[in-house]
């Protein structure tokens, strides 16, 4: 089958069966069109949740899977490839924030949206790279732990100086890899071109940034700007599917090192998969996690996120 024949089965058997599919901005073009909805994780499943549709397959990592599932339990939720985890969202476990919680009593968790379900339960409050600051900033808590990424982490506490956040050594191995030196030769390679970076970089890279934002806030930023270069420093599938919407504009990933393999695990042919009925892992969490964890969100959407 070509491309295009698997993607108009695609169609064929979503409509048939009742099935929306959610793709992260990162995933491939081919998957992003027979996509319902595109877009950054949680945006995604907020979108899920006001769909009639029984059946979610997430092209995307396995915690965006369980975010979808925390606000559409009564849905069935497919994440697209089992193998598609997130390194960042595993790195803590329960036990070791219960232990960060004692040893700073009365200091309130924040866990970025990038957070297992199940880390979700001992955490008060999530926050998404774009909602980050604003979230911490109306908590009323002085005191933060803010998981598990200490680059979004140190970006939030550098627009909050009057909050005390401790930070633990988390963070993207994928833009975490970005180094400082990159950032230069980029800006000297491209004079004219803006340079727009993920808050889950290192403060050295961001530093050098014209715009900090998440990856829908970069999307946005290129493509309402005057300005027709830009480097982009996030997962370098965002350059490529901005060059398609924005034919006038130039650009430039910023490093060869954005590449996120979890979210390039998912193929066009799993998604087809996934709609056969054969393919996939659907996400199963027991009641008291995914009551637990939309605590955490929603102490969130209380908080104008
Ligand atoms: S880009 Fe980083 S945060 Fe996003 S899924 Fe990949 S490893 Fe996780």
């Amino acid at each position: 089958m070509t491309i295009n024949e698997v993607q108009q089965e695609i169609l064929r058997l979503k409509k048939e069966k009742d099935i929306c599919i959610l793709a992260h901005s990162y995933q491939a073009r081919e998957i992003l069109e027979i996509a319902d909805f595109t877009g950054d994780s949680y945006a995604l499943s907020k979108m899920a949740a006001k769909t009639e549709n029984k059946t979610v397959i997430m092209c995307g990592v396995r915690f965006m899977a369980e975010t979808v599932k925390i606000l559409s339990p009564e849905k069935k939720v497919i994440l697209s490839n089992g193998t598609a985890g997130c390194p960042m969202a595993e790195q803590f476990t329960k036990d070791e924030i219960l232990a960060l919680k004692e040893k700073y009593p009365g200091y309130a968790v924040v866990a970025y949206i990038n957070t297992t379900a199940e880390l979700k339960t001992v955490c008060d409050v999530c926050v998404t790279s774009s909602s980050a600051v604003q979230i911490v900033g109306s908590m009323e808590n002085k005191n933060i732990i803010f998981i598990p990424d200490c680059n979004l982490g140190s970006f939030v506490a550098d627009k909050l100086p009057e909050k005390n956040i401790v930070l633990l050594q988390g963070g993207c191995p994928v833009h975490a890899a970005v180094k400082p030196e990159e950032a230069q030769q980029a800006k000297k390679l491209h004079p004219c071109a803006e340079l727009l970076v993920h808050p889950e970089c290192v403060p050295a890279v961001s530093k050098q940034a014209d715009y900090i934002g998440s990856t829908s806030g970069i999307m946005d930023y290129a493509q309402s700007s005057d300005k027709k270069e830009f480097i982009i420093g996030t997962e370098n599938s965002i350059a490529e599917h901005l060059q398609y919407a924005c034919p006038d504009k130039k650009f430039y990933p910023l490093s060869k090192s954005l590449v996120c393999l979890d979210m390039k695990a998912t193929t066009l042919i799993d998604v087809l998969d996934c709609c056969k009925g054969e393919g996939g892992e659907e996400i199963v969490l027991d009641e008291e996690t995914v009551k637990k964890a939309r605590g955490c969100i929603d102490a969130m959407i209380a908080l104008g996120g």
